[in-house]
């Protein structure tokens, strides 16, 4: 059985008064029954590891060099992030793809250097809307997954966040039945490619506009494990809500 993560992504907000949320956070989750990250800025990265030492949270990186280290300036290596306490790394989101060109060949760089390194990846996908309208869905997902994703990987250290990208920070969110069609399509991909085993264990989230009056109705599609939530990872009380939903559906 593949246990439920609820992760969220701080994006560029947060200074260090907002450790707070976190400390919020895992008082209100003692003890969850879902998996739990945090992906903060890069300079929040090992405070937040020591605010959640002695919590059921794990603390991610957002982006990380495809190269160890070397005359790359303003750029983090996944050794770095795991030095500096993080479990994981977000790679190949939208936002990195669109701001800084990333390639799915760039992401496929930066995950095989974050595995090296020992990290866990939480590595995103997703059509943009003429992509969508254009009824190119699948063919998008197919080819991003085709890309971006190493020939050798696990259910352990992989895992898969279907994000759309007009529904990111919109409050667009698409039907169920879309989500629905996307993640199966990726499932059966996985397992074509990975084979039955690790294609079944490789966890996949759903992201965009991931909102406590919503979580509950997306967590009840069949194959979504979790969510990757932006903006409403940012309050404590919201990421809860989110958090109590996924534990009321795993
Ligand atoms: C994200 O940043 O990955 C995301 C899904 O953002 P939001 O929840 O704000 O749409």
């Amino acid at each position: 059985m593949r246990r439920k993560l609820a992760a969220g992504n701080w994006k560029m907000n947060g200074l260090t008064a907002q450790l707070a949320e976190v400390e919020a956070l895992c008082a209100a989750h003692p003890s969850p029954s879902v998996d739990l990250l945090i992906a903060p800025p890069a300079t929040l990265v090992s405070s937040m590891v020591v605010t959640a030492s002695d919590h059921a949270l794990d603390v991610a990186g957002q982006d990380c060099h495809p190269e160890s280290s070397g005359a790359h300036t303003g750029d983090i290596s996944a050794e770095m992030l795991k030095d500096a306490g993080a479990s994981h790394v977000i790679l190949g989101h939208s936002e990195r793809r669109e701001d800084h060109n990333e390639s799915d060949d760039i992401v496929r760089r930066k995950t095989r250097a974050a595995l090296d390194a020992g990290l866990k990846v939480v590595i995103c996908i997703g059509e943009s809307l003429e992509e969508r309208e254009a009824a190119n869905t699948l063919d998008i997902i197919a080819g991003q997954l085709a890309g971006s994703l190493p020939d050798v990987l696990t259910g352990e250290n992989t895992v898969i966040a279907y994000e759309p990208i007009w529904a990111i920070g919109t409050g667009k969110v698409p039907t169920l039945a879309q989500i629905s069609e996307v993640h199966t399509f990726i499932r059966a991909k996985l397992e074509a490619r990975y084979g039955e085993g690790v294609g079944r264990s490789i966890r996949l989230l759903y992201g965009g506009s991931v909102k406590p009056a919503n979580a509950s109705d997306i967590f009840a599609v069949p194959d979504v494990d979790g969510a990757l939530v932006g903006g409403a990872s940012l309050k404590a009380e919201d990421f809860s809500a989110i958090i109590k939903a996924l534990e009321n559906a795993a």
